[in-house]
């Protein structure tokens, strides 16, 4: 049997002269805290593996220092010994024997390393590091440079098939290519020839060591998205320069860490920057390659048959799912698992200094200790609750082999990911329903909604799972009970059409993602459905005549069409508890939105006049005509009460269990974790 290609452009394999790509899917670089310390690469091998087995074109590492000031964490680990060579290895023959190609990301981390000898073009320190850097001496520069060259040569004797040169997002060699870091009067700095020297130096001394059958990836930064980035011109220059110092492969890079645009967060529109290597690409003879909120086969295939590149990069989507290439080719897309782009478990992991992983498979980089095996005795499971832990549960284990029964009070499968799915820039979370809603039919799990579930209705089972989540904090305030205050939930579900002045009370998560919700207009599509309007609202130049993508252009975010106010009791700016790489993302959405932040608020009553708070001792009124709670969540405990009472067993997961902290990382990492052993 044939299966129809639906992804030809995607599908097609890629002639590098002295080798061949199998299709056009890179697995960018994508730091997994595995790579730093020697006990782990055999981890980080089977991970790879198992991307290689499913079948992407080429893998690129994780950033490997090329020597201990460049080393972006503080454990100098990298490859700049021979001692390094076997566990490097490693990686390289698992990657081959799953029939993959594997190149070895050299990432010089310059003033974007977090530790005191760090090194830059000039003692310039970076918003978002605490460490000032040294800057290097003519002689340290020619250093930096031969550790890169030395990486290149370990590499190839690693068993790598290339090595990709970090030359974006405000890293080491970024840090030479603007003035916004390189400050320098010598031959390093100044002129733009001057600031690109030394990635032509890199490219080049690196092309001659390696050899002409060894792959070599420069990733460019095309687009600062800084003030004093570079301009077009020079975008230009730079790609020709690595061109014929022997790349032969140009990645995109798309703004510095410290600009404050999103540039992969899930309020991105899934491919919003591919325009610019499109723009990039007639300019060079060699492949180029596209990057950011690529997380379909069907959005990379639009991107390479309009001739935006011709590779497209995904990291994230391929931590989310390994099979991603190899589903696509065999027509089996709709049972992708797509990366959100929250950045929960990867990124704001790799920030936190904690092993990357994925909410949506919390296998990723477990790969050596949850695994999904057959199930030696098949039992008959009751899983209560279709929420994203209860969805894990139930399809892992049936597909495991056990007979399992989904049942779900409400008439769709989801639980909060369904209120989730609704807030603006967040239209991802359907894309995860659909998943789960696949992999239910897939796995053979009778799903009964519209049934809720009592104690009774359990026995006879040989295990009972209950992931029954929450309910909404109740709050103890004067005139609670008043009209005007009304949940989340009924906001949410649009039971309730706030006024136009409305106070939120809880700056948690869901207070923001609330807030967020009742600043646009309602069925008026958000910036993430649209490049365009992205473009506008966060000021990007997309005719690329403003310097570093900006300058000079104003962000036109559309006002929130209510006054809105978000209050929490702690002292303090509201949303330091949102994620790491997001957090500032909706603190400043909303800020330019117009909405109003309080911390430090103690909730004095409601009553016809609106809310009556005092904040710094000074009283005020909060004229509002609506009081929105989000004040957290309790566990929604009284099935397992039930059931303990009447001497019954069973396994309590996700919100259910504990609903402090909880988010759908913990729910369907808990659900997926039962699956594997029940
Ligand atoms: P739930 O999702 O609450 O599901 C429980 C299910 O059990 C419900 O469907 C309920 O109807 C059902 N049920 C209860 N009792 C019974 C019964 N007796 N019989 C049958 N069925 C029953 N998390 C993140 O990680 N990232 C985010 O960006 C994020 N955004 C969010 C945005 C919003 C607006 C909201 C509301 C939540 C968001 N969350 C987010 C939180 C996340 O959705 C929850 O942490 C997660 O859904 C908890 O999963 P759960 O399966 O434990 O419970
Ligand atoms: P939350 O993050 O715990 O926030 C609850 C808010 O309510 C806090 O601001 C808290 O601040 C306030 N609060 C608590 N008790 C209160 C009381 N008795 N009276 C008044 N205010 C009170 O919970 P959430 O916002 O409901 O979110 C639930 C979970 O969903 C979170 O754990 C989060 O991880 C997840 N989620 C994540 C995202 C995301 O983008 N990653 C988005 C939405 C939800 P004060 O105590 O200072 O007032
Ligand atoms: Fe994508 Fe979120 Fe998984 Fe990261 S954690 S890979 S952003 S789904």
């Amino acid at each position: 049997m044939t299966t129809e290609n639906h992804y030809p452009h995607l599908l097609e394999p890629l002639d590098l002269g002295f080798t061949t790509l199998r299709n056009r899917v890179l697995m960018g670089s994508m730091h997994t805290g595995l790579e730093d310390h020697k006990r782990d690469f055999p981890r980080l091998a089977a991970y790879f593996a198992e991307r290689a087995a499913g079948e992407v074109g080429l893998i690129v590492t994780g950033g490997i220092a090329p020597g201990v000031r460049g080393s972006a964490l503080p454990t100098p680990t990298g490859l700049f010994s021979r001692l390094q060579v076997p566990r490097h290895k490693l990686v390289s023959s698992a990657v081959h024997d799953a029939g993959g190609k594997v190149c070895m990301q050299i990432l010089h981390g310059g003033r974007y390393s977090f530790h005191p000898m760090s090194v830059a073009p000039s003692a310039i320190q970076s918003p978002i590091t605490p460490f000032k850097p040294k800057a290097l001496s003519a002689k340290g520069v020619e250093k930096q440079i031969r550790n890169f060259v030395r990486a290149t040569r370990l590499a190839r004797e690693a068993g790598y098939d290339g090595v990709e040169i970090m030359g974006s997002e405000g890293y080491f060699i970024n840090e030479f290519t603007t003035t916004h870091v390189n400050k320098r009067t010598d031959e390093w700095g100044g002129s733009t020839r001057n600031r690109y020297r030394i990635a032509e130096e890199i490219l080049s001394r690196c092309r001659e060591v390696a050899g002409h059958d060894f792959i070599i990836i420069y990733r460019l930064s095309m687009l600062d998205l800084l003030p004093d980035g570079n301009r077009w011109d020079e975008i230009v220059a730079q790609a020709k320069m690595a061109e014929a110092a022997g790349a032969t492969l140009i990645n995109t890079g798309i703004g510095w860490h410290e600009a404050r645009i999103p540039t992969i967060a899930t309020m991105v529109p899934r491919g919003a920057f591919s325009w610019v290597t499109a723009r990039l690409r007639p300019e060079v003879g060699v492949p180029v390659i596209t990057t950011n909120r690529i997380n379909t086969p069907k959005v990379a295939e639009d991107i390479l048959a309009r001739g935006d590149a011709d590779m497209v990069s995904m990291a994230r989507p391929l931590l989310a799912d390994p099979e991603f290439v190899k589903k696509a080719r065999e027509g089996r897309a709709d049972e992708i698992n797509i990366c959100i782009a929250c950045n929960q478990a990867c990124l704001d992991h790799t920030f936190s200094r904690k092993t990357c992983s994925c909410l949506v498979n919390p296998r990723a980089c477990r790969e050596t200790e949850l695994n999904y095996l057959p199930a030696t005795q098949s039992k008959t499971i009751a899983v209560v609750g279709a929420g994203p832990a209860g969805l894990a549960c139930a399809s892992i284990a049936a597909h495991r082999g056990h007979q399992v029964s989904l049942f779900e009070q409400s008439g769709e499968i989801g639980g909060q990911f369904n209120m989730a799915k609704k807030i603006p820039g967040k239209a991802e979370f359907a894309a995860s329903l659909a998943y789960f809603r696949g992999e239910l039919d897939r796995s053979g799990v009778k799903v009964h909604l519209d049934t809720a579930v009592s104690a009774g209705d359990l026995e006879g089972f040989d295990e009972i799972v209950l992931a029954t989540g929450v309910f909404p904090r109740q709050i103890e305030l004067q005139g609670i009970d008043h009209k005007k205050v009304v949940s989340y939930i009924d906001v949410l579900n649009e039971k309730v059409v706030p006024g136009p002045r409305v106070a939120i009370i809880g700056a948690g998560g869901i207070g923001f993602d609330v807030a967020e919700f009742l600043s646009h207009a309602k069925d008026h599509p958000d910036s993430s459905q649209s490049s365009e309007a992205f473009a506008r609202e966060w000021g990007i130049d997309i005719t690329l005549e403003a310097q570093g993508g900006v300058k000079g252009i104003e962000p036109q975010p559309p006002a929130s069409v209510r006054d809105l106010w978000l209050l929490q009791r702690k002292p303090g700016k509201p949303g330091k508890t949102l994620g790491k790489t997001t957090g500032w993302i909706h603190r400043l959405s909303l800020r330019k939105r117009g909405v109003q932040m309080l911390g430090g608020v103690t909730y004095e009553h409601i009553d016809d006049q609106g809310l009556h708070i005092s904040v710094g001792g000074e009283q005020r009124l909060l004229a509002v005509d609506h009081v929105v709670i989000c004040a957290g969540q309790v566990s929604n405990r009284s099935l397992a009460d039930e059931l303990e009472a009447q001497g019954l067993s069973c396994h309590v997961i996700g919100g259910a269990k504990k609903a402090a902290e909880l988010d759908a990382k913990y729910a369907i990492a808990e659900g997926s974790e039962l699956a594997a052993k029940i």
